[in-house]
């Protein structure tokens, strides 16, 4: 019955319900009673569940509001550590202790920087916030000058996080923030519909550099941004591509800085790759490094000697050496004032989350012959570009990628950088600095939650009450799909109408009726 199910499917749409539920099986603890839950998939892409996308997108257009014209400082407060934490934090300082006694010794600590890095993942993914230390120290090269970057006054930068308030001369103060549209360089003219005016000219080797790079060149603008104005500048940034296929980025920043100095920054703020060099293509088609076992190194294949690793290739670069690649924002910008609540701040909001439900290459429709080739040449180059130190793409170039294993194919590395609907940007689509709003996406996402619950007069569950298992197919009270679909599209129909009572309710109260927090 396809078209039932559709209907179904469509209903749950225009409900806002989850298309792709999925079933808990909840056991109260002390009775027992068991109840199914269907819980919302929580995709972001619109492709996959419009609803779920939907929410996600409003989610983050209440976080961007609701930092961008902090009159405050925010508090942060971490959460209490858990055991299981302490234990791993403890841990880590003994592998610490560890691996500082090998390195006096000068002897090999790879075995333990391997080990420090699972274990800080571990400490990062249950919700702890930070490292426990700094990166481990990199190489001195990469933070080298460049002759021609234009010179940057640094001043100390404070903890304030919130801009300056501006009094005028009827009195009345105000606060205003920024809207900054950053692009990458030109590539080569463009026409209208974003495709190259010639092909042949368009240096489509540094679009997909600059795109591989282009969320540590953002960073090291924030950076550079903050020692000229001298205060802990925060920001909410959204990445997507423009028609060239090109990402750009839109920054709600709180505070404000003049045009000059937004200009000075971006002339001065450029990344550089201090990677091998790729100008020489040493294996290439069937003719390609071979993988041995005794070792664990690639050889090649004609010789038998092993190739140079990625730290031996790291070290080969030379004082007289140019770095691989130096990514550079484009001159023109864009930058307006916004004023809190102003009918300006909704649309920029808009435009910062319009795009966070798409793919980056489904942001722009294709419709002609000239930018499905445009994007094709794209892809063809990104194809053998290496996204990263693991890539394994350096095999074409005669390296050893970082911690190679078998079965790498140069081409055919599996980074979502070189996946057609990435674009060459593979970084987070939103970007959001830590002191923004003073909470986590989950945090607002509670928000909305104790919002609603008090709305509706509803008492919060205790969490602890309960056992949750996921119900598989093959299970007895498993539901399919249209059946789970039945019940959502019920529910929400059942609490939207709580949800209008509560509201006229509060209306006639005279109480605030939106989902924002305070
Ligand atoms: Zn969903
Ligand atoms: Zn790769």
């Amino acid at each position: 019955m396809p078209l039932a199910r559709n209907v179904v499917k469509d209903l749950a749409a225009e409900y806002g319900a989850c298309l792709r539920p999925v079933q808990l099986r909840r056991t109260e603890i002390d009775t027992g009673y068991v109840e199914q839950v269907l819980i919302p998939c929580g995709h972001t892409l619109a492709s996959v569940c419009p609803p779920c996308a939907e929410r996600a997108r409003i989610l983050r257009a209440t976080q961007c509001r609701e930092g961008w014209h902090l009159d405050h400082e925010p508090i942060i407060d971490p959460d209490p550590a858990t055991r299981e934490q302490r234990a791993l934090a403890t841990d880590r300082a003994e592998v610490q202790a560890d691996r500082d006694a090998l390195a006096n010794e000068g002897l090999d600590t790879a075995e333990l920087d391997e080990r420090i890095g699972e274990l800080d993942q571990k400490i990062n993914d249950p919700g702890m916030r930070g490292n426990v230390l700094p990166n481990r120290p990199r190489r001195h090269r990469s933070t080298r000058r460049r002759q021609d970057a234009a010179p940057l006054p640094r001043r100390p930068v404070s903890d304030r996080t919130v801009g300056k308030t501006y009094t005028a001369p009827d009195g009345k103060t105000f606060r205003p923030s920024l809207f900054v549209t950053l692009t990458c360089p030109s590539y080569g003219r463009a026409s209208e519909d974003g495709a190259p005016a010639e092909s042949d000219t368009y240096d489509y080797r540094r679009a997909a550099r600059d795109a591989l790079h282009f969320a540590a060149l953002f960073d090291r603008f924030i950076q550079n941004l903050r020692r000229l104005v001298g205060y802990d500048l925060q920001y909410f940034a959204a990445v997507e591509p423009q028609r060239r296929l090109t990402p750009h980025v839109h920054i709600a920043i709180r505070g404000t800085i003049s045009r000059a100095e937004l200009r000075e920054v971006i002339a001065a703020t450029y990344h550089q790759v201090w990677w091998p060099s790729t100008e020489t293509v040493g294996y290439d088609g069937g003719h390609l490094p071979v993988w041995d076992e005794h070792t664990g190194t690639y050889l090649d294949p004609d010789t038998g000697e092993i190739l140079p690793t990625w730290d031996e290739a790291l070290d080969a670069i030379g004082d007289q050496d140019e770095p691989l690649h130096v990514a550079r924002f484009g001159q023109r910008f864009d930058a307006q004032g916004v004023l809190a609540g102003s009918k300006d701040a909704s649309r920029c909001i808009g435009y910062l989350t319009k795009y966070l439900t798409k793919h980056v290459s489904d942001c722009h429709q294709v419709t002609s012959d000239a930018q499905a080739a445009h994007a094709g040449r794209l892809a063809d180059t990104l194809r053998y570009e290496p996204c990263s130190p693991t890539c394994a793409n350096w095999l074409r170039y005669g390296i050893q990628p970082k911690s190679a294993r078998p079965g790498l194919r140069p081409g055919c590395c599996k980074g979502k950088a070189h996946r057609r609907e990435y674009l060459g940007y593979a970084g987070r689509r939103v970007l959001v600095s830590r002191k923004w709003s003073g909470k986590t996406l989950a945090d607002h996402r509670a928000d909305r939650k104790a919002w609603l619950t008090g709305m509706l007069g509803l008492s919060a569950t205790d969490p602890r009450r309960y056992t949750w298992e996921p119900v598989k197919p093959g299970d007895p009270d498993h539901m399919p799909n249209g059946q789970r679909l039945l019940h959502v599209v019920a529910d929400r129909i059942q609490w939207q109408t709580a949800l209008e009572q509560a509201r006229r309710r509060a209306a006639e109260a005279g109480l605030p009726a939106t989902g924002r927090a305070a």
